[in-house]
């Protein structure tokens, strides 16, 4: 492909064609659109708030012990991974603050100030946290953050353009702001996928031309702000020449955005042992086979890197090099315990959502743990283990009267059993959460119609028993029956002026019955208050 053919047409051409073929179709278009504008298209979700305005980067007052307090309330682990990524970060954006207040005193950028940015390469097996520790670094730094993977490059067959669609991706994510956006992280995964050793001779082409393409964007280039490519942000361009608009600037710098990649690397500790057994006899005669971990990486070259395929210009751009270790059963159990991200808070909320309180024991944490290092796949084994042991009770107990659920180690080895438990549970009658029910029932009731229910004790108790027949919580039932009572209620309070109802059992039994022989008397002048009266009301 051609240079021209990868740049496509101009935002000139394009808007005459456009206007051409709109004009033939008899549409009148105003190209000046109101509420468009370079940046943001009109369906986009509004990004996060939490986002805060270029200048916070030039604030930025942290010291690496700060960051990695705050990293420590989440990712549990991975001290050596925290400890690299505070300070690469804390330099990368101390260095932003120290040009600014340069150009602020001289009005301009002086001359010959070097930066060697510290790009960063973590080293670590799937699900241990690596996106999870950039993606609180940028929060708490307040910079917009993307993330992708580098195989998505190499498959393409049109190499470069996606990857300025990464850096275009943070002015998206900075709500079109373009100053913020030049201060981003871009994260990029399966870095490892890009070397250019083995026999796949298509990959390695590829591989080597994303690696020159990302060379590029972590030096230090200008990224077309609208994607040549693609037609949307063409069009965008074009509205706003057609509404005369002179932009500021048509592109992003990468001068100052932080690079973080990763992999799992598999098959580099062989390559550094193989080094350094070269170099030291009885080194290579040690049997046993090591994953990389703190320890051999530490022994890690840069000459490591280019042997293993990557070449020496990109792996040169990456000084930051830290490991991120598997983790043990114990440190899954200590990210369910202590992670503030915990996915136990999310069962229980989830739960909590369907009125039931879910408790979880010691005892089951550790047996999910233990489950999930099983899975190989870090802490993303706990997920798929919790939805493994909490899908069914997920399904079967919202609705009944179940209001608690412990998830104890036995209910994880017996699963059916105690699920056959709670579902005769869920039948019982449940007095207290039947009476929590009901009032949350006539509360909306109220608020709706305008009109007050009160139900008898016996009421209670019948509908109760129903629900828990039927396997049904009691809001349910009666959100059923009494779907259509509101129009009777009201015609009786219209000729009787009254607005509070009590209702004893025969009512809520068949309350169409019940109301229709009421509606007749108060047409009567007789608001049957009197009979209702005899019944002992609850709420
Ligand atoms: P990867 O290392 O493949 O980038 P992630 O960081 O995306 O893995 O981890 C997946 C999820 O697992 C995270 O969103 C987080 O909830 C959890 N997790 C992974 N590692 C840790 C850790 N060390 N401490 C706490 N939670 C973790």
């Amino acid at each position: 492909m051609s240079d021209d053919e990868k740049k496509g047409p101009s935002p000139e051409e394009m808007q005459r064609s456009l206007q051409e073929f709109f004009g033939k179709m008899g549409t009148n278009m105003n190209w000046a659109m109101p509420g468009m504008e370079v940046g943001g298209t009109e369906d986009e979700e509004p990004s996060e708030p939490e986002i805060r305005p270029a200048d916070s980067v030039f604030e930025f007052n942290y010291i690496p012990r700060d960051i990695k307090a705050y990293l420590d309330r989440f990712v549990i682990r991975q001290d050596e991974a925290k400890k690299a990524l505070s300070i690469a970060v804390c330099d990368h954006y101390n260095h932003a603050k120290y040009l600014r207040a340069l150009e602020n005193e001289d009005g301009k950028l002086p001359e010959g100030i070097e930066l060697q940015k510290q790009n960063v390469i973590v080293v670590g097996p799937t699900g241990v946290g690596k996106t999870y520790l950039v993606k609180h670094i940028a929060e708490l730094v307040g910079v917009p953050f993307v993330k992708a993977d580098a195989t998505k490059f190499s498959e393409t067959g049109y190499v470069g353009g996606d990857v300025d669609d990464l850096v275009r991706d943070l002015v998206q994510k900075a709500e079109g702001d373009v100053e913020l956006a030049e201060f981003g992280i871009i994260y990029i995964d399966e870095i490892d996928k890009l070397a250019t050793k083995g026999d796949m001779i298509g990959r390695d082409v590829s591989g080597r031309g994303v690696q020159t393409t990302l060379l590029k964007l972590m030096e230090e280039t200008e990224v077309l702000l609208s994607n040549p490519m693609d037609i949307r942000s063409q069009m965008k361009s074009m509205m706003s020449m057609g509404r005369g608009e002179s932009r500021e600037k048509d592109t992003i710098n990468t001068r100052h955005i932080l690079f973080i990649v990763s992999g799992a690397f598999s098959g580099l500790e062989k390559v550094v042992r193989k080094r350094m057994s070269e170099g030291q006899i009885g080194f290579g005669a040690d049997p046993v086979e090591r994953a990389m971990d703190g320890e051999l990486f530490n022994q890690v070259e840069t000459q490591d890197f280019i042997d293993f395929g990557f070449e020496a210009e990109f792996i040169g751009r990456l000084p930051v090099r830290v490991v991120c270790e598997k983790l043990s059963a114990v440190d899954l159990e200590n990210i369910l315990k202590f992670s503030e991200g915990s996915l136990l808070r999310q069962y229980e909320r989830e739960f909590e959502a369907y009125g039931i309180r879910a408790k979880w024991e010691d005892s089951a944490i550790a047996r999910v743990a233990e489950m999930a290092e099983k899975e190989n796949t870090g802490a993303r084994g706990l997920m798929t283990v919790c939805e493994r042991i909490l899908r069914d009770f997920k399904f079967e107990l919202p609705g009944t009267s179940v209001s608690e659920l412990t998830i104890t180690s036995g209910l994880i080895d017996r699963r059916e059993e105690i699920l056959t438990q709670y579902r005769e549970l869920g039948k019982q009658v449940n007095v207290e959460k039947a009476a929590r029910e009901l009032e949350v029932f006539c509360r909306d009731f109220r608020a709706e119609h305008g009109v007050e229910l009160v139900l008898s004790a016996e009421a209670l108790a019948k509908l109760a028993e129903e629900a828990a027949s039927q396997g049904r919580s009691l809001l349910q039932l009666c959100r059923q029956r009494f779907r259509d009572v509101q129009f009777g209620l009201k015609l009786i309070q219209k000729n009787t002026g009254r607005t509070r109802f009590e209702l004893g059992v025969e009512a809520v039994v068949d309350p169409d019955n019940y109301l229709s022989d009421l509606v007749v008397r108060s047409y009567r002048g007789d608001d049957g208050e009197a009979e209702e009266d005899s019944e002992e009301a609850t709420t």
